[in-house]
């Protein structure tokens, strides 16, 4: 039977345009399925993968490549949700939503959470200052 391990992968900006990824089948035999992804120029990527090896420690030892290259990686281990009733509608965590899961409702201008699009990065969680977003353990 597979491992399986679900990761939140941060590039920065001198790096986004290597093809680290691609490592982890050249060099650990790791298969993966990029779930989401959003990297822009001159900005940090976020890319969200399922990495599928044989034994935990193949995914571990690829993952541990990947860091020591300097991408940040995180384990995708929970959910993100609005708390409706604590939001102010201030629009401070839809500049900081990469996938524009977070967005301003016209003409309403109501700010609305669509969670098919939200990769957890929690970023919203630091920019809301009435801690209405938040994560589901
Ligand atoms: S955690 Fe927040 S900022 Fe990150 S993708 Fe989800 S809604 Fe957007
Ligand atoms: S930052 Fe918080 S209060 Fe402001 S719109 Fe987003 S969820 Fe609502």
């Amino acid at each position: 039977m597979n491992a399986t391990k679900k990761v939140v992968l941060r590039f920065p900006s001198d790096i986004a345009d290597r093809p680290l990824v691609c490592e982890l089948a050249l060099q650990f035999g790791l298969r993966f399925n990029i779930l989401r992804a959003s990297i822009s120029p001159h900005r940090e990527g976020i890319m969200v993968m399922e990495v599928i090896g044989k034994e935990k420690e193949e995914i571990e030892a690829g993952l541990q490549y990947l860091r020591q290259e300097g991408i940040g990686v995180e384990s995708l281990s929970q959910d993100i949700r609005m708390v409706e009733a604590r939001c102010v509608h201030c629009g401070a965590c839809v500049g900081v939503c990469p996938t524009e899961a977070l967005f301003m409702e016209k003409p309403s201008y109501l700010v609305r959470y669509d969670e098919s699009k939200c990769i957890a990065c929690e970023m919203c969680i630091l920019a809301c200052p009435t801690h209405a977003m938040e994560a589901v353990i």
